[in-house]
């Protein structure tokens, strides 16, 4: 076989549809988010960021930057193992115990990303308990169904955010077979959340194990930033809490939080979580210095949401098309795959904006969009000069106003 002709095809596939995708080449500056510095041909500009995941700035947050650098004096760069032989550092220990807290629940799981946490996870439960049904959300993160699909059970997928079509497909199945429900509370490309009551109620009444991934949620939502499990009053009714460290929390990492018995199976079994080496002692340390922080931090919950909806008016009065987010994500509908690349790379050029565009496999071909991630950093100038350069864009590109 040709090989590098058949990667060579396969790319070029990409490029025909749009679909191709080149990566900011980024330098974050301390202190300065949510502007970083972009490297291009030998050249350095000044952007401001609209799309990043830090979605309180905390990755900037000098206490977290402290707290690593004391983490990083004290034990050295890497855990030195994975979490069996050697690797558990203490930090590790009281970022696990602060998560079970932050939840609510016994115990908590680290692993090195949220993605890794659920792939472990879910294909440790799905391959372990006898005959399982698994239930998912039409669109569940890729996360969820590649562990999903490495379990190797069966699995239904129940119309997005519709507890009566889960009934339905849990209804027609064995009521004595061992079941779980895989859903996401907030979901990151269209910033709609779940209806968490109806969908547990479901689980309930089949006595389904329920498993929801907070990753666009926590930190932002509820009381102490548990999540919307906790803004909705219903965190102990969720099995098993999932989350990540890299998103509202700054850093990385993801982890489950659930029962003794469910985080020491998934330790005992999981190899995502055993087969590999734990996290950074400094990454762990400012993890757990910024889930204390965002705990006690209600005002900054409140300023994010504030921003979020101050974006979102001004890009309505703007005329743009706002996709109808109930969340702090604010897609705008571009509906092409080469537009949204258009729009986006004249951002960068013209305006120093930087929006990454959201094409296919993460979205459906025709929904492709620009998703804004309003921090609390995020200044009212900043949101004026945004809304400006997307005028005139959508002007100059003829992009349709409908959302
Ligand atoms: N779950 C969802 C819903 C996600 O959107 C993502 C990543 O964006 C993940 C899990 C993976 O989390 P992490 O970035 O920590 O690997």
């Amino acid at each position: 076989m040709d090989y590098e002709g058949f990667f060579e095809e396969r790319l070029d596939a990409l490029h025909q549809e749009g679909n191709y995708r080149t990566f900011a080449d980024l330098a974050r500056r301390r202190g300065g988010y949510p502007v970083a510095a972009h490297h291009e041909g030998g050249q350095v500009s000044e952007v401001l960021v609209w799309c990043s995941n830090d979605y309180l700035g905390q990755g900037q947050n000098p206490d977290v930057i402290a707290a690593m650098h004391k983490a990083l004096d004290e034990c050295g760069a890497g855990a030195g193992g994975t979490r069996n032989i050697s690797g558990t550092n203490h930090y590790h220990v009281l970022l696990e115990q602060e998560l079970a807290s932050l939840h609510q629940r016994d115990a908590a799981l680290l692993f090195t990303s949220g993605y890794v946490a659920n792939v472990t996870a879910l294909s440790t439960l799905g391959m372990g308990l006898p005959g399982c049904l698994i239930y998912s959300d039409a669109l569940n993160h890729n996360s969820m169904i590649e562990g999903i699909r490495h379990s190797r059970a069966n699995k239904r997928v129940f119309a997005h955010n519709d507890p009566e079509d889960l009934d339905r497909l849990m209804s027609a199945d064995d009521p004595d077979a061992p079941k779980m429900v895989v859903f996401e509370s907030v979901y990151s490309m269209d910033g709609d959340i779940a209806p968490l009551d109806e969908i547990l109620s479901v689980c309930e009444k089949h006595n389904a194990i329920s498993y929801l991934d907070e990753v666009h949620a926590v930190g932002m939502y509820g009381e102490t930033g548990a999540g919307v499990a906790e803004r909705d009053g219903v965190m102990d009714r969720v099995t098993v809490m999932q989350g990540t460290l890299a998103k509202g929390f700054g850093v990385v990492g993801g982890y489950i939080a659930a029962s003794t018995a469910l985080v020491d199976y998934i330790r005992s079994y999981g190899n995502g979580f055993i087969f590999t080496t734990s996290l950074p002692p400094a990454v762990a340390a400012g993890a757990l210095t910024s889930v204390r922080n965002v705990r006690n931090s209600p005002e900054l919950r409140e300023r994010h949401q504030e921003r979020a909806a101050t974006l979102k008016a001004k890009l309505h009065r703007a005329g743009l098309p706002v996709m109808p987010s109930v969340s702090h994500i604010v897609p705008i509908l571009v509906g092409d795959a080469s537009l949204c690349k258009d729009a986006s790379d004249a951002l960068m050029t013209r305006f120093g904006i930087y929006v990454q565009p959201i094409n296919y496999p993460t979205v459906a071909r025709g929904t492709e969009r620009l998703r804004l991630t309003p921090t609390p950093l995020h200044t009212d100038e900043m949101m004026d000069r945004l809304v400006d350069a997307l005028t005139q864009i959508w002007a100059d590109l003829a992009l349709d106003k409908a959302a």
